[in-house]
């Protein structure tokens, strides 16, 4: 089915019940403000066909249409030539004609903006034309008692219905938000934070760290001979290394900790308030556990991790130094013979 085709359907399907309700009011009203004309049988049966039996028309027409869309348009815009029509056949009588207009009016601009607004203006316009060509009516400006009343249950009910409808649209809007944005900040293999949501919680830890109100280290987290692992048991084996990261990584961090993909087989995670000391402990209980899993894939398959920690220190001037510092210790990790975790103050000691 095409995008339109699909749209269009569910606003058919919207508009079907509050087009049945808007015109079953609507013929409350305008009934009321034909009834002192007199009506002969025809405009009974016209007024009876488009209150009752349009609506279902309508809706099977668009349910029908290879576009829905331009469909439902279309109907809506012969809504409201018909009102026009309607305003014209009770001499212009003034409460029902402002309710006709102003309900066809806000159903329009509701669903289709200023642009459709003008349209359904003009089909309005051109039902006045047609009726005035088939009643020719005086202005009538007296509404009766009994008009009325006629007109209290649209007015009253109608903006009721279409406020609701457009509040729960709102709902959808902006839950459709809200995941859209999730997903635009996640990475999806891992589930975890994407480089770029990463980078940002970095940033705003480094600004935190830097006001004192706590200290932080970061990790950087490497599978050791990745590549080897892909090439030897193939990519799909190679995501499921890297899921299972990913998992040990949720698994053992606390809530508070972030931990994203940083891009291929490299990780990265911020430790808020955590010391040096106690953020080497806990990434090297993560590397075991890494270490001891076996893969059903392959019960030779064994990985290892290559971890650079880096602390935040008042000596950096921004995030970036904070992880250029993590990733030297990365590499002192891999150059000292992998599978180890490593420091920027660890080897800072070891120089002295
Ligand atoms: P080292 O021990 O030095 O880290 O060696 P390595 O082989 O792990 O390092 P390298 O950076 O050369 O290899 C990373 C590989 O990760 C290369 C790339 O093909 C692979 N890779 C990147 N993204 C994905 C992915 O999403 N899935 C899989 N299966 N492989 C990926
Ligand atoms: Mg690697």
């Amino acid at each position: 089915m095409s995008v339109a085709g699909g749209k269009g359907l569910s606003l058919a399907a919207r508009l079907y019940k509050s087009r049945a309700l808007g015109l079953t009011l609507g013929f409350v009203c305008v009934a009321a403000g034909m009834y002192p004309f007199h009506p002969s049988g025809w405009v009974w049966a016209l007024m009876i066909a488009n209150g009752f039996i349009w609506p279902h028309l309508a809706y099977q027409w668009s349910l029908r249409s290879s576009n829905s869309l331009r469909a439902e348009t279309r109907n809506l815009l012969f809504d409201s030539f018909c009102g026009g029509f309607w305003v014209g056949a009770m001499h212009f009588n003034p409460l029902p004609s402002v309710t006709t207009l102003s309900m066809m009016t806000m159903n329009n601009v509701a669903i289709g903006g200023p642009r459709f607004m003008l349209a359904g203006w003009v089909a309005q316009a051109l039902g006045v034309g047609v009726s005035m060509l088939v009643f020719t009516p005086a202005f009538i400006a007296v509404t009766s008692e009994a008009q009325l009343y006629a007109c209290l249950p649209i007015l009253m009910l109608y903006p009721l219905v279409l406020g609701w409808i457009c509040y729960r649209q709102t709902i959808t809007l902006s839950r459709h938000k809200r995941e859209l944005l999730a997903l635009s900040r996640t990475d999806s293999l891992s589930g975890l934070l994407n480089h770029g949501a990463w980078k940002d919680h970095l940033e705003i830890e480094f600004q935190r760290c830097r006001r004192g109100q706590q200290g932080a280290a970061i990790a950087l987290i490497d599978i050791d001979h990745f590549k080897a692992i892909n090439d030897t048991y193939g990519h799909v084996t190679g995501d499921i290394v890297l899921r299972q990261l990913s998992k040990v990584l949720r698994q053992n961090l606390r809530a508070t900790d972030l931990a994203g993909r940083y891009g291929g087989d490299e990780f990265c995670v911020i430790l808020p308030d955590m010391p040096l000391g106690r953020a080497t402990e806990v990434m090297d209980a993560l590397r075991d556990r890494f270490n001891c899993l076996g893969y059903a894939q392959d019960p030779t398959l064994r990985a290892s991790l290559s971890i650079g920690l880096a602390p935040y220190q008042a000596s950096h001037s921004d995030a970036i130094s904070w992880l250029n510092d993590a990733d030297q210790a990365l590499y002192e990790a891999k150059s000292s013979g992998r599978n180890r975790v490593s420091s920027v103050l660890g080897s800072w000691l070891k120089s002295v």
